[in-house]
């Protein structure tokens, strides 16, 4: 069954990040700073290397691929919520070689910042925490007023 929760819209932070920074570490540290518990995010540039997880939905694990090549960041969508009582960014990345062919997943750490430009929107809204859920295997939503 769907659990959907109004939110609103409370801060919009705008801004580039580090080169050679890691990409998915570097989002976390501004939602942490700008202490942001809910929220979205999106982001586009360029990377120097990736590393894209892909979830294996029999073995119930990720499977992680390393892309060691320049590649263009057409288009990072993700959201924040709460993991283990910090805040936690769940991205997904699709990604442009020079050919213009695409790669795409989840963001893990390992992905480095070539040049990046970020939003990220800060809500108001319940706690959205992550907890394991049996099902999936996946730590999702457990959502409270
Ligand atoms: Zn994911």
């Amino acid at each position: 069954m769907a659990i959907i929760k109004k939110i609103t819209s409370k801060a919009v932070f705008m801004g580039r990040l580090s080169h050679g920074g890691d990409l998915l570490e570097e989002i976390t540290a501004i939602c942490i700073q700008e202490n942001i518990r809910l929220g979205r995010v999106e982001a586009l540039g360029a990377v120097q290397q990736a590393r894209l997880g892909f979830y294996d939905q029999q073995a119930r694990e990720y499977r992680f691929m390393v892309l060691e090549q320049p590649l263009e960041i057409t288009k990072l969508i993700g959201n924040v919520s709460y993991k283990d009582n910090k805040p936690f960014v769940h991205a997904h990345i699709t990604l442009a070689d020079k050919e213009g062919h695409a790669f795409g997943g989840h963001l893990a750490p390992g992905t480095l910042i070539f040049a990046c430009e970020v939003i990220l929107e800060a809500y108001d809204g319940p706690f959205f925490q992550r907890e394991m859920d049996e099902t999936t295997g996946l730590p999702l939503w457990a959502i409270s007023e």
